[in-house]
């Protein structure tokens, strides 16, 4: 028994430092800047990209209605300087050739120059400044005006008289100056008004650049940041694939290395059974053969008994845990339910296990060792779920079901399944238990659908799981002719 011991140590070694490492590998975290962050901010930076092109495009109109609003201004001063010209015209004209025309055509100059001055009162009723310049231009023109009024409502003696008048006379010098100051004051607001402008524009233009070097900086940088975070999700999906396929090979090895040794425990354990065996065939018939007790005879036939009993069942073990290829062949489904039992039994006895297995079910074309394996899993998984549970009862039975296929379904009174694995039951390393692998189910499935059968898992009525699998039944071949 020294080989096994050592095997186990072996085992155990082995077993711990692989466990190390899978903790190891399952502590291998991700860097907290990962691709996802990265793409949440491309998808910010696009965002802010849009907002800034929109305001780069608020600003040029803004730009664009200030020069609208400046020309309209510019043109109402104009106009006004015109209609001030114009009734001066007009009043001359009508001094040389006394034509009521000329009248009408001032007081509609003096119409004019009042819509206009309206007009521009409201265009800059923004800027308190401009609208008291306004204001002594109005004084000066409403003047202007008024003195021209005055002249054509004159006799033509009286005209006649002014016209005469030398040029330095102070009334007619008083007129000049109105009218040049007219033009002065005029000038004077539009000047305000295009440095008004100019203000403007240069405001406008100065954040439309700053907007437009902030867009060309944020169109680099957001197809950089979408490339680099799809390159590093890729990067990490990449290593979660890795590190997963690396978890994949230490389990292979830990099953590989746990088969190796318990089927060396198998061998080691055969050896000293059969050579008991053997002496206590020795002993048996010494003492038939001397007429020993009756007793005695009995006594040493069971033993042997129980110790051929202890050989199959380690044979048993070992044709399970052996090495080898897939074996297919007509088997019953009782014969495969029994033995499985048979298994476990040698592993726990203590629940009550009920089988039902249905009358006239056909064969299997199966590899027995395989399906019993599968057996034997669920039938560990429902008990380990049962170890807490107060009632723990498993009911197996076998039935034909629809398409000519067999359905085992194992129901236990376990808590049911955890959530957290329900989804991913079949997949491999999913495990609720400190020391699961997690490969059971995943073997399971991979076994059943290799027979071309089904395995799922469902909640039991009342509690507990029923796990169903299904496997095609073996034409014309039924368990009662195999028989
Ligand atoms: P392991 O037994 O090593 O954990 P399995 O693949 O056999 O691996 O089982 C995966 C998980 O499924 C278990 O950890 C357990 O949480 C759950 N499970 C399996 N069978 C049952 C059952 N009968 N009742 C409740 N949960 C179960």
């Amino acid at each position: 028994m020294s080989g096994a011991g050592d095997d186990l140590d072996h085992w155990a070694d082995a077993r711990s430092s692989m466990q190390q490492f899978e903790r190891a590998a399952t502590r291998v975290s991700l860097p907290w800047f990962g691709g996802a962050s990265l793409l949440a901010v491309a998808v910010v930076l696009f965002i802010t990209l849009g907002v800034l092109l929109d305001l780069s495009r608020t600003r040029l109109s803004d730009s664009f209605a200030w020069t609208r609003h400046g020309d309209a201004i510019l043109l109402r001063l104009v106009d006004i300087r015109q209609s001030v010209a114009q009734a001066e015209a007009n009043a001359r004209a009508f001094a040389l050739i006394p034509d009521p025309a000329n009248v009408a055509a001032l007081t509609a100059a003096q119409r004019e120059w009042r819509t206009d001055e309206a007009a521009l009162r409201a265009l800059v009723s923004d800027n308190p400044a401009q609208q008291q310049r306004l204001d002594q231009i109005y004084g000066l023109v409403e003047a202007r005006f008024a003195r021209l009024e005055w002249f054509v409502r004159l006799d033509a003696a009286a005209r006649a008289a002014i016209v005469a008048m030398p040029a330095d006379r102070p009334s007619r010098t008083q007129q000049r100056r109105l009218s040049a100051q007219i033009t002065t004051r005029l000038a004077a607001f539009r000047a305000v008004e295009i440095g008004l402008l100019d203000e403007r524009r240069a405001f406008a233009e100065r954040d439309s650049t700053i907007l437009d070097y902030l867009s060309i900086a944020l169109a680099l940088l957001a197809p950089l940041c979408g490339v680099a975070g799809f390159y590093l999700l890729f990067q990490e999906r990449h290593r979660r694939h890795a590190r997963e396929l690396q978890m994949e090979l230490i389990h292979t090895q830990r099953l590989a290395l746990m088969g190796e040794t318990a089927s060396m425990l198998a061998h080691e354990v055969n050896q000293p059974l059969a050579a008991a065996t053997n002496y206590l065939s020795v002993v048996n018939r010494l003492a038939a053969g001397t007429g020993g007790t009756e007793k005695l005879r009995e006594t040493a036939q069971k033993a042997a008994e129980q110790i051929n009993r202890a050989v199959s069942i380690v044979q048993r073990l070992r044709n399970f845990i052996a090495k080898r290829d897939s074996e297919r062949a007509s088997e019953s489904a009782a014969l495969v339910v029994a033995e499985a039992v048979s298994l476990f039994g040698t592993l726990r006895t203590t629940i009550r296990l009920r089988t039902d297995i249905a009358p006239g079910l056909p064969n299997l074309y199966i590899d027995r060792v395989q399906i019993e394996q599968v057996l034997v899993n669920l039938l560990r998984n429902a008990l380990e779920a049962m170890q807490a549970s107060e009632r723990r009862e498993l009911d197996l039975s076998v039935s034909a079901v629809a398409g000519g296929m067999v359905q085992f379904a194992l129901r236990d009174t376990g808590p049911g399944l955890p959530r957290e694995v329900a989804e991913r039951l079949f997949r491999p390393f999913v495990s609720t238990k400190p020391d699961g692998m997690g490969v059971g189910l995943s073997i399971c499935r991979k076994i059943v659908s290799d027979h071309g059968g089904r395995i799922w898992a469902m909640p039991a009525e009342g509690g507990g799981t029923v796990f169903a699998f299904t496997l095609p039944g073996h034409d014309g071949d039924t368990a009662a002719e195999a028989a």
